[in-house]
């Protein structure tokens, strides 16, 4: 039975969510280079630093969203498509997450820049102020700050009923409450209006009718496996087979004869001979489980040589159990190790 090849693009579809400029065909290898040695870049870059988050910079000014990090390893630091890329479940080097969420017109979406307005409730004008009521202890009087002719309480110097001096404010007036006074309807009222305020091209709009723009700032995903030597090692190990006059492709999803797809870290094609390579690694000798569960797997794509790269070690039982199903396995700490014992079988077992 012919088995179906789903492309990583096909892959992101599949997950959902992910908006991704498409690629074509001829272009995948090249860009998905693209996306892995901007990820080595970026993974260096950050363990150099020490540095686990990947944080925006917003500037209202150009209306820009930029990752200054891009910068520092060479790149466009506007291009978060590229980032998106290394958040992909295939690669999943980094995890989105929200920074922020801005408010922006409806109108002027890539406008970034709004404000907050206050206005009158009633005529929606924006020449209201705010005003407090205020007595005077000693003589009784009481009347809005304005009448005392100031702004503010502690700006008062003088009652205008009784003409004494006030020297502290604090003690000699007592606060009665605040209202805002629309100057052109003349409406007080105590609870004043908001409204955006779309900078630009100077005009309001209702707070409910703002679109919003979701920022995102992205993390290192601590529990991928593919880390900088990860990724050197596929990359590799991928130009190794089509070394030998294969086709390749990286982190694809291949249906196997139950219809369920598996995914393959290098999927290899010549004629009709496939080579498809899983990939696992761990701190610690690799649970049974998990390799039982890549067996199976294995075991459901039989037109293929199937290799399962285990970093640092499986149990000698689930190495039986591989060596039973005709799974090769390849254990081992050392990068360089593991890749010349993968160059070793595909050249044995495929390359003829
Ligand atoms: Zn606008
Ligand atoms: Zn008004
Ligand atoms: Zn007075």
């Amino acid at each position: 039975m012919e088995q179906n090849v789903i492309s990583i693009e096909d892959q992101k579809n599949l997950q959902g969510g992910l908006k991704l400029t498409d690629i074509e065909d001829n272009e995948r290898n090249v860009s998905e280079d693209f996306e892995i040695s901007v990820g080595q870049k970026l993974i260096e870059y950050l363990k150099s630093t020490n540095t686990t988050i990947i944080l925006p910079q917003i500037n209202f000014e150009e209306n820009r969203i930029i990752f200054p990090i891009l910068k520092e390893i060479g790149e466009d630091p506007s291009n978060i498509s590229v980032l998106d890329k290394l958040t992909t479940p295939a690669v999943s080097i980094l995890q989105k997450e929200t920074y922020e969420v801005l408010p922006v017109c409806p109108e002027h979406p890539e406008n970034l820049l709004t404000t907050t307005r206050i206005c009158c409730s009633e005529c929606s004008s924006i020449n209201v102020k705010k005003l407090y009521l205020v007595e005077h202890k000693v003589c009784g009087f009481i009347a809005d700050t304005e009448i005392f002719g100031q702004k503010t309480i502690k700006e008062i110097v003088a009652c205008p009923k009784c003409e004494k001096n006030i020297t502290n404010p604090k003690r000699e007036l007592r606060s009665l409450g605040s209202w805002f006074l629309c100057s052109d309807c003349g409406e007080k009222f105590d609870n004043i209006s908001n409204k955006l305020f779309c900078r630009k091209f100077n005009h309001d709009f209702d707070i409910n009718s703002a679109e919003y723009l979701s920022v995102p700032y992205y993390s290192v995903n601590n529990s991928s496996s593919a880390d900088v030597d990860t990724i050197t090692l596929l990359t590799k190990l991928s130009k190794a087979i089509e070394s030998f006059g294969f086709s390749s492709q990286k982190f694809v999803k291949v249906i196997g004869r139950s219809g369920v797809p598996h995914s393959v870290s290098i999927h290899g094609k010549k004629e009709d001979k496939q080579v498809s390579v899983f990939f696992r690694s761990s701190d610690k000798q690799l649970p049974d489980v998990d390799v039982n569960s890549i067996i199976a797997e294995c075991a459901d794509l039989p037109e293929s040589f199937n290799i399962l790269i285990c970093i640092p070690s499986i149990s000698s039982e689930a190495k039986a159990m591989a060596r039973y199903t005709g799974t090769s396995i390849i254990t081992g700490k050392e990068y360089d190790e593991v890749f010349s014992q993968l160059e070793k079988l595909v050249d044995e077992h495929i390359n003829k």
